[in-house]
C-alpha cells in the first residue's frame, strides 16, 4: 500500500503575538518568533496532503479565499508559496481527487478552504470528499459563545453540512491503514491531531496543540485562544512523551521557520525541538 505525504502551504497571515503567546513574556517568545515593525508575527497556514493506498487525504484547508477585502487586509494574508489549490496541483491533485478532508478543528484558519464561492453561492471546495471532524467540535462551532464566536465562520462548515458531506468522528479514529486521528483537547474541546504511520517514522501533525514549534517543547506555553488551557497542557504532556518515545516527526502548521522536527531532551532533561526539514515523503 502506497504512502506519501507532503506539506501543502495555503498562505501566510500576520497576527498579534498576544494570540499565539498569551501569558508568555515577550522577552521569552520574541527570540523564537521576532515581530515585524508593526509588532505583528507571521503565521503560516500549512495543510498536509496524504496519499494512503487509493485515498487522497487533506488535513485542514487554511483560511480559504472567501474573506472580504477588508478581512484580508486585517489578516495581512499573502501567498509566498502559492495557494492551496496551486500546491495540490504540484502533486497532481485536483479538487475532484480529494477523498477525505480531515479538519483538526473548525477555526477559520483551519477550515476556510473547505468551501469556495461559485457564482455567488458557497459550495464544498472538494466535491467528492467526505469531511471529517470531531462531533463535539462541530457542536461547539455551531453553538458559539461571546468568546468563541469570532473564531468560527459558518460559511466554512454550514455548506458542508447542508450538502451532507460531513462524517462526524467520536473520539480517536482510524481513517486508513496509515492515518488515524487522536483527541488533543484544550485549544478547543474537540481538537484533534493526525498521526501518519507506516513510513520510516511516524508523522505527527499536531495542529494547535502546538501552533509554533516552541509551543511543543515548552509545556506551559499555550495560546490565548485556548478554550481550556489546562487541558492543552495535559494533552501536551501525553503527546510530548509519545512523540519522544516514538521519535515522531512533528509537523508544525503555523511556524514559518520550523516546519517539522523531533522532540529531544537536552542536558537539563528538558524538551527541545531538533529541527528536521523533511517536508515530503516519497517524492
Ligand atoms: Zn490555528
Amino acid at each position: 500500500m502506497t504512502l506519501k505525504w507532503h506539506i501543502i502551504p495555503t498562505g501566510r497571515v500576520w497576527v498579534d503575538p498576544g494570540g499565539a503567546f498569551g501569558l508568555v513574556p515577550r522577552s521569552m517568545w520574541q527570540k523564537h518568533q521576532p515581530p515585524n515593525q508593526d509588532q505583528l508575527i507571521p503565521m503560516d497556514l500549512n495543510s498536509l496532503l496524504i496519499f494512503s493506498g487509493d485515498k487522497v487525504i487533506l488535513v485542514d484547508s487554511g483560511i480559504g479565499d472567501k474573506l472580504s477585502p477588508k478581512a484580508m487586509e486585517i489578516w495581512g494574508i499573502e501567498w509566498p508559496e502559492g495557494t492551496m489549490l496551486e500546491n495540490l496541483k504540484k502533486w497532481g491533485v485536483k479538487r475532484e481527487d480529494v477523498d477525505i478532508v480531515i479538519n483538526t478543528h473548525l477555526h477559520s484558519d483551519h477550515s476556510g478552504g473547505n468551501t469556495r464561492i461559485v457564482d455567488g453561492k458557497i459550495e464544498p471546495t472538494f466535491p467528492n470528499a467526505i469531511y471529517m471532524v470531531q462531533e463535539n467540535e462541530y457542536f461547539d462551532a455551531t453553538h458559539t459563545n461571546v468568546r468563541t464566536r469570532a473564531t468560527y465562520l459558518p460559511e466554512n462548515f454550514d455548506p458542508i453540512f447542508t450538502n451532507k458531506r460531513f462524517h462526524f468522528l467520536k473520539g480517536d479514529s482510524h481513517i486508513t491503514d496509515h492515518v488515524r486521528t487522536v483527541l488533543t483537547p484544550g485549544h478547543t474541546p474537540g481538537h484533534q491531531s493526525v498521526i501518519v504511520e507506516g513510513g520510516d517514522f511516524p508523522i505527527f501533525f499536531v495542529s494547535d496543540l502546538a501552533s509554533y514549534a516552541i509551543h511543543f517543547a515548552k509545556t506551559a506555553w499555550v495560546t490565548a485562544y485556548d478554550v481550556e488551557p489546562l487541558k492543552t497542557i495535559k494533552s501536551k504532556e501525553i503527546w510530548q512523551k509519545w512523540a519522544f518515545d516514538n521519535k515522531a516527526l512533528v509537523v508544525f502548521q503555523h511556524d514559518i521557520t520550523i516546519r517539522s522536527g523531533t522532540l529531544i531532551k537536552n542536558e537539563k532533561n528538558r524538551y527541545e525541538i531538533d529541527v528536521k526539514e523533511v517536508g515530503s515523503l516519497g517524492k
